[in-house]
């Protein structure tokens, strides 16, 4: 990576982040799950490379604290990646009940002695419930396959002739009429809608047939994709049900539709499923599944989507949570416990951009990302090299004050005349927001003032 890396003519950021986590990454991630709980010590020693690899990337001085260093590159500190690797991994082996070591996340042992004892290497479970979610760790739906192997079933017709029309461009009475006159041959108690709702208040599902509608009650953290698939399963219970001769179920999830399609299915409620449409189908029953847009007016869709709305408050509960799910919560708990992290820091870069979201910066040209990486970050060579050298603090002789990046790029009265010809932003936290246009002013007006950075 050094080789690579020269902060003038090296390769761009994003080259050198994918090495990093193609090779480096890697290779600290494997068995990461059981060496964890080695010493603090021991630890800090990996610490070292992810910075250094960090470091190198997006050209940040030398003295750049770590936790900055991860902030800019996006990379969670070591210490997080750990724990969402090992609740990940928990929540995969939650669907397996054939894993032998399943049975410790659920039948927790002595979980008194280590919560009065904090400083005892803690067990998964332990590290789990009184760490990262604070409640006993949720149980998944346990993994089931089809009864068939995939290679062997018939797939079921699945129309999405509707994606020929983009909702954006076409009226919606066009895409109605369209909709009318694919489903014309079909008889009203042979249509099924079907769609699934989500909000801050929790998750529901709901079918509609011709002389009934079924809402249900989803756990809160259940994915939207996970509400869906419930919905059309329990749509083909009912026509297993009813012995509907050849029924169509209508759907918004065009990634519903996708994932029943696939030939490879991960996922417990796809199979449950696709064993549904089996047996349907060996009844001589044709069925069809069809995708249309949301929110055009299409009468069914517009009720049934009300009813998803309403499933969140009266919907009759059933527990549904996938493995997916449930490794999503644990991976954003793991993203908060970050974010209060980082933002409980001091650090020049916490103060200036709280979040941890990373998006695509506006300039990709290596000498000038450096130098805003270096800005943001607070540490340049101009400020930070009397570290190395063992000196005393910088100090500006025109305002008698210390030498930060905060004083060159908004303070320093020196340099008014500058910052007004090059139009720096007054704000700080927009001269180095590195998505806006703003930093490449302060760029021009750094390059002028002839600052080190
Ligand atoms: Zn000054």
């Amino acid at each position: 990576m050094k080789l690579l890396a020269n902060n003038y003519w090296g390769a761009d950021e994003n080259t050198l982040l994918t090495i990093y986590r193609t090779l480096i990454r890697s290779k600290l991630d494997y068995g990461s799950i059981v060496y964890s709980t080695a010493s603090k010590t021991l630890l800090a020693k990996l610490d070292v490379i992810q910075n250094t690899a960090i470091r190198l990337a997006t050209g940040a001085y030398i003295t750049s604290p770590s936790e900055s260093l991860c902030r800019e590159a996006g990379e969670l500190p070591l210490k997080f990646r750990r724990l969402m690797l090992q609740s990940t991994y928990a929540a995969r082996i939650s669907a397996d009940t054939n894993n032998p070591t399943r049975h410790q996340l659920y039948r927790p042992r002595y979980s008194e002695t280590y919560t009065n004892q904090p400083n005892l290497r803690q067990p998964l479970y332990h590290l789990l419930n009184h760490n990262l979610l604070e409640t006993n760790f949720p149980k998944s739906l346990p993994y089931r396959n089809t009864r068939s192997p995939p290679w062997t079933m018939n797939s079921p017709v699945i129309d999405t002739s509707l994606k020929a029309f983009n909702k954006d461009e076409t009226h919606c009475d066009i895409i109605r009429n369209h909709f009318k006159d694919r489903i014309s041959h079909y008889k009203k108690e042979e249509i099924i809608f079907t769609d699934a709702s989500k909000s801050a208040r929790g998750t529901g599902c709901a079918f509609l047939t011709a002389s009934s509608e079924k809402r249900f009650k989803l756990p809160k953290d259940c994915s939207i994709f996970t509400a869906e698939l419930f919905a059309i399963k329990k749509a083909l219970e009912c026509i297993a049900e009813l012995g509907t001769s050849h029924p169509i179920i209508i759907t918004d999830s065009h990634s519903s539709l996708h994932a029943i399609q696939r030939t490879y299915k991960d996922n417990t409620i796809v199979n449950d499923i696709t064993d549904l449409i089996c047996s349907i189908q060996d009844n001589n029953k044709s069925l069809t599944l069809m995708w249309i847009p949301s929110h055009c007016g299409i009468d069914g869709n517009e009720m049934v989507d009300a009813a998803a709305k309403e499933a969140i408050i009266d919907g009759h509960y059933t527990e549904v949570l996938t493995n997916y799910d449930l490794s999503n919560l644990c991976k954003n708990k793991v993203k908060d416990k970050w974010k209060s992290v980082w933002q409980s820091k001091s650090s020049k870069l916490a103060l200036i951009d709280p979040t941890i979201h990373t998006k695509p910066p506006i300039t990709q040209l290596r000498q000038d990302l450096v130098v805003l990486r270096r800005l943001r970050i607070g540490h340049t060579r101009e400020t930070h090299q009397y570290l190395l050298r063992q000196e005393s603090p910088p100090w500006c002789q025109s305002c008698n004050s210390q030498l930060t990046t905060r004083h060159m790029i908004i303070e320093c009265q020196l340099f008014d005349a500058h910052r007004k010809l090059h139009n720096v932003s007054t704000k700080v936290e927009e001269a180095l927001n590195i998505n806006s246009p703003a930093c490449l002013n302060t760029i021009s007006f750094i390059k002028d003032t002839k600052f080190i950075i």
